[in-house]
């Protein structure tokens, strides 16, 4: 067994005509598989086809799924599942799988479904794809060619021709890179305009956040002034109202005890003065002036008795009086009337004893008057004067005593009005006083009613501050008032309070509700949009990148394929003249074109309604140019069926190559090949068979030869295929 064995085995159960369990076990480099007509033969190359993950179901000559499963005959029922195993020897490491054997299994159910298995594992169909492209095995046109596509290639369009000979080398992988480097760029610019979008229309919305932030911005600015002077204000006012209270509280309290005292003295001198003044002062007065006036009284009638005496005396000297005239009767009477009088007018009965006492004298001075109205003589007359100058004298004493005592009264009277009066005046000056203190006290108090509306109005202004610049306010009570600043005027502080107010209005004015929430918004949409700014770099960068891949990919492409062209056309040109035995082949690259998209509307232009005259860059694709030996004319248009089968086999050959592929299956390639060309397809086949594996389904005794393993497939009465080893005589007499 070859070193560079890939193959190592294919299991083909339920597949196709083969109903049976059966296995192809590859031992040699080249393989051949012969057998009668519709033995099933090109079912085994469908086996391989189908195993290394063809979708056609065309190319396996099938429509559904269900028909590559065994349909029954009428010695073996039909299958439920088809399944083919192929085994590759992976010593080498031609498959990127850390294993020395990788089995790969698919299997199609009766309902379409699919299953693919890697060493037993389940996997996807593009896990196995990716798999064997990287190892040059399927996908290529080339590999496995089925009865009657040799010239496949040769009837391919130009472009379809490049694909495969692309496929051939290898650039497959590169294509599909740069199919998905164009795919992301696509997507990248779609992204790209997306962002840009978004971005603008992100723009309006930050502009206007913007504007809002910055007005709160500047309402913040605002209440952080506010918040300074507002405290400054407070603690100002705080401090004043403070010390005005304690000031006002204290003086109230001094005057306060002032009125108190003013007061007691007032009612002192009031009691005073009603101490000294006597009540019945007047009646006392008036008993002395009485007093005085009796005492006058008697001096009175006693000189009026003294004159009359006297002038009895003098009568009795001069002339003889003969009788009491009726004068002195009247007289007298009228002197006891009044002593009468003064007795009822008397209080005590002291008084009236006293009185009438005087009454009682007085008429014994009348009747010894009226006996001296008889006188005997002037000596009795002379007796009367004397007794009566007696009696005046000391009427007249008594008079004065009386006099000096009512004097004395009237001035002890005088004493005391005046210290009354002046007790009086005293008071009135207290109580002018006292009206003062009131009044000072009255504004004190009106003062402290004041400072009460101060603390209110203070208190309010907290309330006010915290709803307006929040904790901030409570900074008040830690400020220092500075020297001085209570002794100031308070309309300085009026002024401040103005000021703050103006203030206010322009916070008010300036007032955003929900700020926090704005300035969150903003940053949050400035942030998106600086995260979209940096996407957009970032996808520009990885466009840029993109296209620098895709370049680097089409430069690799274009660099491989005209290298890979050369080695194909030098191995075609071997290939066909080794044929042809001269003559020439070999494949160009087209020109490019371009073609006015217009005027290929109907063909493959889904944008119909535009009138585009846009020019499209096409491909330029892979032409074939034959000459054979001793004719004049070239082209494929003129080769016979044989030509273009030995055309198309140095071309498959050639291509294979190039970049050789572990194994290659030829169906009946040789199918139209005379005997000499036969026996110069075994030639290229045993040349072939140097670089890759090969399994080769034929008619042809010399391509059998060529082969160093025969195997037969039989189908006996029941249908079913079978596939046995034989030997080359047997194999020979097998396939007719
Ligand atoms: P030739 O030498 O004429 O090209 P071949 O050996 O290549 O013939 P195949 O084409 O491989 O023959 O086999 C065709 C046979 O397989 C037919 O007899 C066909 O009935 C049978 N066959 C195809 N599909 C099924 C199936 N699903 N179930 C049973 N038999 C099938």
């Amino acid at each position: 067994m070859s070193n560079d064995m890939t193959l190592k085995s294919i299991e083909i159960n339920g597949f196709k005509s083969f109903g049976k369990k059966s296995e192809l076990i590859f031992n040699s480099a080249i393989t051949s598989i012969v057998g009668p007509n519709g033995s099933g033969k090109s079912n085994v190359a469908e086996a391989f086809r189908f195993v290394l993950g063809e979708q056609s179901m065309k190319s396996m000559r099938s429509k559904r799924g269900e028909d590559l499963i065994w349909g029954g005959s009428p010695q073996l029922v039909r299958g439920n599942r088809a399944g083919v195993k192929v085994v590759f020897d992976n010593t080498r490491r031609l498959i990127d799988l850390d294993f020395t054997e990788v089995v790969i299994e698919r299997i199609v159910y009766r309902d379409g479904q699919n299953e693919y298995l890697l060493n037993g594992s389940v996997v996807r169909l593009k896990d196995v794809i990716r798999l064997l492209a990287g190892a040059n095995i399927g996908g290529s046109g080339y590999q496995i060619i089925s009865q009657g596509e040799a010239d496949r290639i040769l009837n391919a369009s130009p472009r379809e021709r490049r694909e495969m000979v692309e496929d051939a080398l290898g650039l497959k992988l590169y294509q599909h890179k740069k199919l998905e480097s164009e795919r992301k760029l696509e997507e990248t610019k779609q992204n790209v305009d997306k962002t840009k979008s978004l971005r603008r229309e992100l723009a309006p919305h930050i502009n206007f956040l913007r504007l809002q932030v910055e007005k709160i911005e500047k309402a913040r600015e605002l209440r952080d002034e506010l918040s300074v002077r507002l405290n400054d204000y407070l603690a100002r006012e705080h401090a004043y109202i403070t010390q005005e209270d304690a000031r006002l509280a204290q003086e109230e309290a001094h005057v306060k005890s002032q009125v108190a005292h003013t007061d007691t003295q007032i009612q002192t001198l009031t009691q005073n003065v009603t101490g000294i003044q006597e009540p019945h002062h007047q009646d006392q007065l008036q008993a002395f002036e009485r007093d005085v006036q009796t005492a006058r009284a008697d001096v009175a009638r006693l000189e009026r008795e003294l004159g009359r005496a006297e002038g009895a005396l003098q009568v009795t000297r001069v002339t003889v009086e003969q009788s009491v005239g009726a004068p002195v009767v009247r007289t007298f009477a009228r002197e006891v009337d009044s002593t009468i009088e003064e007795a009822e007018r008397s209080n005590t009965i002291e008084e009236v004893r006293t009185v009438l006492g005087r009454a009682r004298n007085h008429i014994s001075h009348f009747l010894s008057g009226l006996s001296g109205a008889a006188p005997e003589t002037s000596h009795e007359s002379q007796q009367q004067v004397d007794a009566l100058l007696h009696s005046l004298s000391g009427a007249q004493e008594r008079e004065r005593i009386a006099h000096e005592a009512l004097e004395m009264e009237r001035s002890r009277h005088v004493t005391i009005r005046e210290s009354v009066n002046e007790s009086e005046r005293a008071r009135i000056t207290l109580e002018s006083e006292l009206r003062t203190l009131r009044g000072s006290l009255a504004s004190i108090v009106q003062a402290r009613v004041y400072m009460a509306t101060l603390r209110s109005r203070f208190e309010d202004e907290v309330r006010e501050g915290i709803a307006l610049i929040g904790a901030n306010i409570h900074a008040w009570d830690q400020i220092e008032i500075p020297d001085g600043a209570l002794s100031e005027d308070r309309t300085v502080q009026d002024k401040r309070r103005r000021d703050m107010e103006r203030l206010k209005i322009k916070i008010e004015e300036a007032g955003i509700g929900n700020s926090d929430e704005i300035i969150r918004e903003f940053k949050q949409t400035k942030e998106r949009d600086e995260f979209l700014a940096r996407e957009l770099i970032d996808l520009e960068s990885s466009i840029e990148s993109l296209l620098k891949i895709i370049a680097d990919l089409e430069a690799t492409i274009d660099e491989k394929f005209t290298e890979g062209l050369t080695h194909i056309n030098t191995a075609l040109h071997m290939f066909f003249t080794q044929l042809f035995s001269g003559g020439s082949a070999s494949m160009t690259i087209e020109k490019p074109r371009r073609r006015h998209v217009e005027r290929d509307l109907d063909a493959d232009e889904v944008d119909t309604d535009t009138d585009s005259v846009e020019e499209e860059e096409v491909q330029p694709g892979l032409a074939i140019s034959v000459s054979l030996p001793r004719k004049k004319v070239s082209g494929l248009e003129i080769l016979s069926g044989g030509e273009r089968a030995l055309t198309s086999i140095a071309l498959i050959f050639a291509m294979s190559q190039v970049n050789p592929p572990p194994f290659i299956i030829l169906d009946e390639t040789d199918a139209a090949l005379d005997e000499a060309n036969s026996k110069r397809y075994a030639d290229m086949i045993r040349e072939l068979g140097k670089r890759s594996q090969l399994i080769v389904i034929t008619h042809n005794r010399a391509t059998m030869a060529a082969a160093n393993e025969l195997y037969g497939v039989t189908m006996s009465q029941d249908g079913v295929s079978k596939l046995l080893s034989v030997k080359l005589e047997e194999a020979t007499k097998v396939a007719k």
